[in-house]
């Protein structure tokens, strides 16, 4: 995934060569040679990742870090460090700073083509949630409160038991989790029985099965596990490895001996930001399905029932088969709310919409159109079998009253109900995809409310019969 990145170094043939490297992999290149100017052009420009030398003039790395996140647009920009020597002490100051990496020069040129590209997906894919989230928000749904946090799970997967004793108590104490061990094969039963890791450590070296790098690719084929954190320890501090994990969906790789202090540094910082993704995401989730669905009943509402209309004609249209569109309306509703008060209304209205919902396919759509009202689309469904349909559900209506607890009572209910039967009949020419020819969808209900009309007008508790291309 190609972006903008920015190179910070006070030293131009620093920048020059880097910025070769970026261009020819279609990054978009900008440049700084101080913690202030980098601020600036930063704040122009919004980068999606920053490669800063580690000394940087003016504060370097950690001033850098605290500038961004003083500001909430640059606050999750993503950060690789460049040192200018394999040492442990300035690669934990860097991380210990904000940076997500510290790479040591020489540079591995895949290796950090490879790990721009990775922290340039996750930018992205953080942004895009933040994107639905305003969309759902201009909808006017409110937030999801804040969830409950607990401390994150880290699964451990080492290349040995022994190994994997020294890896957690190299951990514990320095990471607020909840840290396991498992073998392989352990793990994909742990995570088959719906226990998925926050973060995954792997050896590069599982003795057993050889490859580190196969798992990776497990796991992130695995729908369960596709949003875990996976991190990969390779001893041998391969670059051809770290490259190969990277692209296989590794979030980071830690080369060299195990340093229990830097994977907990990654890890905290990693963690943070998949916590605040994973909230992002359920309130995504939420938010629409608040849009779709009605409160009372939990059945989809009008709007979502408009907009599956719209899908279904286009689908009905294509493979030539007829739909069915049928409108409900409970008779006199008005009376029950008036006789036995309206709480009691909305316990009718919710065991109506739950007989109704029993009695239908798993492929048909029940959804609250208005107040008594609701609507139920039939695909693949011509006048015979509607006609079945309408009085299986006008009887199971009808026959029983609705028992409710809260009153004491039973109320006895009976629906009116319009239908339109689609007019395809055999599979017509023109291009896939054309628009339905015949009524829109505004149309088509305009119909069936008429014939619910009529439904009324002959005595309720009776169905109507049209067809849409009918008169
Ligand atoms: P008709 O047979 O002609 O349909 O008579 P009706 O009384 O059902 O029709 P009308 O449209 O006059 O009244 C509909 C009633 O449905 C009025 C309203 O109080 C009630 N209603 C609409 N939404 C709700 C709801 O969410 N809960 C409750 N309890 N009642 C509702
Ligand atoms: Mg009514
Ligand atoms: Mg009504």
């Amino acid at each position: 995934m190609a972006g903008r990145i920015l190179i910070a170094d006070n030293i131009a043939t620093n920048r020059i060569i880097l910025k070769v490297k970026l261009a020819a992999a279609r990054h978009d290149v900008v440049q700084a040679g101080s913690v202030e100017e980098a601020l600036r052009v930063a704040r122009e420009s919004l980068p999606d990742l920053i490669i800063a030398d580690i000394d940087l003039p003016g504060g370097g790395i950690a001033a850098l870090c605290e500038g961004l996140s003083a500001e909430p647009d640059m606050a999750g920009i993503p950060v690789i460090a460049l040192a200018p020597l394999e040492e442990r002490r300035t690669r934990l100051a860097g991380l210990r700073a904000g940076a997500d990496e510290v790479l040591a020069k020489p540079l591995d040129e895949q290796a950090l083509l490879a790990l721009a590209r990775n922290l340039i997906r996750s930018r992205a894919t953080h942004a895009e949630l933040l994107h639905k989230q305003a969309i759902t928000r201009e909808f006017g749904f409110a937030e999801s409160a804040p969830q409950f946090t607990r401390p994150p799970h880290v699964t451990l997967v080492p290349g040995s038991p022994e190994a994997g004793f020294g890896w957690r108590a190299g951990l514990v104490g320095k990471l607020n989790a909840r840290i396991e061990v498992r073998s392989r094969r352990d793990l994909f039963d742990r995570i088959e029985a719906g226990e998925v890791p926050d973060a995954l450590v792997l050896s590069a070296s599982l003795a057993e099965e050889r490859d580190g790098l196969r798992l990776i690719s497990e796991l992130r084929a695995h729908g369960a596990s596709r949003h875990a954190l996976i991190l990969l320890h390779d001893p041998s501090a391969d670059p051809a490895l770290t490259t190969m994990a990277l692209d296989l969906g590794a979030d980071a790789v830690l080369s060299g001996a195990f340093d229990a202090e830097a994977l907990s540094l990654r890890l905290d910082r990693l963690l943070a930001q998949k916590r605040t993704r994973d909230a992002l995401r359920a309130a995504v989730e939420a938010q629409l399905s608040l849009a779709v669905t009605d409160p009372l009943t939990g059945l989809y509402n009008r709007r979502y029932a408009q907009s599956y209309i719209a899908r279904m004609q286009q689908r009905a249209h294509r493979k030539g088969l007829p739909f069915t569109l049928m409108l409900l309306d409970l008779d006199r509703f008005k009376q029950v709310n008036d006789r036995y008060g309206h709480l009691a209304g909305d316990e009718v209205l919710r065991e109506v919409a739950e007989r109704l919902g029993a009695n239908l396919r798993e492929v048909d759509l029940l959804a609250r159109f208005g107040g008594e009202e609701f609507l139920v689309v039939l695909p693949d469904t011509g006048r015979a079998e509607a006609a079945r349909v309408a009085e299986r559900l006008r009887r199971v209506i009808g026959e029983r009253p609705v028992h409710v607890p809260s009153r004491g009572c039973d109320i006895a209910v009976t629906l009116s109900i319009g239908v339109v039967v689609s007019d395809e009949n055999g599979p017509r020419g023109g291009p896939a995809g054309a628009p339905a020819k015949g009524l829109g969808i505004e149309q088509l209900i305009d119909r069936a409310d008429r014939a619910l009309y009529a439904s009324k007008s002959e005595g309720r508790n009776q169905i109507t019969f049209v067809r849409s291309a009918a008169a």
